[in-house]
C-alpha cells in the first residue's frame, strides 16, 4: 500500500490562490501566490483603425458592388419585402413576393388588392396574417401621410406599421444610399467575432459599427457583413480556413479545413 504523501500547507495555499482572491496586496503574498496573481490574463486587443480599414478594403476587393438578396423593383416593394422578412429567409420572402409584386407595386395598388389577397399571396411566410395587416396599413399611411412615397427619414419610416429600426436602416441604405447599419443576426455575430464590436444589443453593435467603419465603406459595409456571415462566418461553424480576413479576426479558436489536423498528437491509449 502506498502511503499518502502529506501536502505541505504552503503548496496547498499556492494551488488555490487563484480561486480565493487574497485580501492582501500582491506585494504581501508569498512568492507562489504572487506569481499566480501577477500572471497576465489573455486579452483580445481591440482592432486598430488601420485593421478595420484593411478588413473593409479586403471585402471590397472580393465584392466591389455587393447587393442585398431581397427582390424588389422600387423603394415601396423593398419596404414591403423587408417588412415580410422578419423571422423569414430572403429566399422564402422572394418566393412569396414574386406573386405579390406581380399584382401590386405601389401603395395604391396594394391597398386596392386588399388584406385578404395580400394574405393569400404571402401565406408561405411565417406570421403572414399580421404581416398582411401591416402591409395594408403601411400602404394607407404612405398614401395619407407621404403622398404615396417612401420617406428617406428614419423617424418617419419608424412610424409606419411593421417598421422598426432595422427595417428603416435597410430601406435607407438600399433605397437611398445612406450609410446606415442594419444589425441582423449575421451582422451581430460577425461584428462580435471579428472584434468590430463587443456590443450586447443590436443597437450597441450598430453604434460601434457606424463609428468604426471608414466613411468610404459606409454604404456597402452592411451588405459585406451580411454576406460574410451568411456564407462564410456561419453561426455554428465559421469557415475560418478560407476566410479572407482571418489575419485580423479576433475570434478564437479558428476552425481548420475539414480533415486537417491541428498538429497536436492525440493521447495514446
Ligand atoms: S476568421 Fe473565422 S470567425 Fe473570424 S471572420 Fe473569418 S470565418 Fe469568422
Amino acid at each position: 500500500m502506498v502511503a499518502k504523501k502529506a501536502i505541505p500547507r504552503q503548496a496547498t495555499k499556492a494551488r488555490t490562490a487563484h480561486v480565493r482572491p487574497p485580501a492582501r496586496s500582491v506585494a504581501g503574498l508569498d512568492p507562489a501566490a504572487a506569481a499566480v496573481k501577477a500572471r497576465p490574463r489573455p486579452r483580445r486587443a481591440r482592432l486598430s483603425a488601420a485593421e478595420v480599414a484593411a478588413i473593409f478594403r479586403r471585402f471590397q476587393e472580393i465584392e466591389p458592388s455587393p447587393t442585398g438578396e431581397l427582390e424588389h423593383t422600387n423603394p415601396f416593394t423593398l419596404l414591403v419585402a423587408v417588412v415580410l422578412s422578419a423571422q423569414a429567409t430572403d429566399a422564402g420572402v422572394n418566393k412569396a413576393t414574386r406573386g405579390l409584386f406581380a399584382l401590386a407595386q405601389s401603395p395604391q395598388e396594394m391597398l386596392a388588392l386588399g388584406e385578404e389577397r395580400v394574405r393569400d399571396a404571402i401565406k408561405t411566410i411565417g406570421l403572414y396574417r399580421n404581416k398582411a395587416k401591416n402591409v395594408i396599413l403601411l400602404s394607407r399611411q404612405l398614401i395619407e401621410l407621404h403622398a404615396g412615397e417612401v420617406p428617406a427619414d428614419r423617424d418617419q419610416l419608424e412610424t409606419l406599421a411593421g417598421v422598426g429600426r432595422k427595417t428603416a436602416n435597410v430601406v435607407m441604405n438600399v433605397a437611398f444610399g445612406a450609410p446606415t447599419m442594419a444589425v441582423d443576426t449575421h451582422v451581430f455575430r460577425v461584428a462580435n467575432r471579428i472584434g468590430l464590436s463587443s456590443g450586447k444589443t443590436p443597437l450597441a453593435v450598430e453604434k460601434d459599427l457606424v463609428k468604426a467603419i471608414p466613411p468610404e465603406f459606409g454604404v456597402p459595409a452592411h451588405h459585406w457583413l451580411i454576406l460574410h456571415g451568411r456564407y462564410l462566418c456561419k453561426a455554428r461553424k465559421p469557415e475560418c480556413y478560407r476566410c479572407p480576413i482571418r489575419e485580423f479576426c479576433r475570434f478564437e479558436p479558428k476552425t481548420e479545413a475539414p480533415g486537417k489536423t491541428t498538429g497536436r498528437s492525440s493521447p495514446k491509449g
